[in-house]
C-alpha cells in the first residue's frame, strides 16, 4: 500500500528520505488491506485535492484525528494555516478517492 500511495498522491513523499512512522491517512489505510485491490486501481495523482469530498467529512476528520502528524507537523489540519496553503497527505487523498467511489470507510483494522 505504501508504495502506491506514497509516490503517487502525496506531495510531502521525499524517496530519498521515506518516513518510517508514516502518516495517518497511509497507516489508516494499510491497516486495511481489504481496501488495497481499490486503491491499486486508482491512477497516480498529484493535484492535491480530495476527489470531491469536503474536508470535514466525517471519515477524513476520524483519520487525521488518530495521525500522529495532526497536532505539531500537519499544515492541512492547522486552522492557522490557509487552506490554499497547504494540501492533505497522499493517504488521506487515498481515503477521499475510495468514499468517493462509494466504499465503506467504516471499517474496523485488522490485525497485523
Ligand atoms: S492530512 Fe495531515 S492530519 Fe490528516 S492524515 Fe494526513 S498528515 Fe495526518
Amino acid at each position: 500500500m505504501r508504495a502506491i500511495i506514497c509516490p503517487g498522491f502525496c506531495r510531502y513523499y521525499k524517496p530519498d528520505k521515506p518516513d518510517p512512522e508514516g502518516c495517518g491517512g497511509l497507516n489508516w489505510l494499510v491497516a486495511r488491506p481489504g481496501l488495497a485491490q481499490a486503491a491499486e486501481h486508482i491512477p497516480p495523482d498529484h493535484a492535491g485535492h480530495l476527489y470531491g469530498q469536503p474536508p470535514d467529512h466525517p471519515a477524513l476528520l476520524a483519520i487525521c484525528a488518530q495521525c500522529a502528524f495532526r497536532v505539531d507537523g500537519c499544515d492541512f489540519r492547522d486552522p492557522s494555516v490557509p487552506r490554499q496553503e497547504c494540501e492533505p497527505c497522499g493517504g488521506l487523498r487515498v481515503a477521499a478517492a475510495l468514499l468517493a467511489q462509494g466504499l465503506d470507510l467504516d471499517q474496523p483494522p485488522e490485525k497485523p
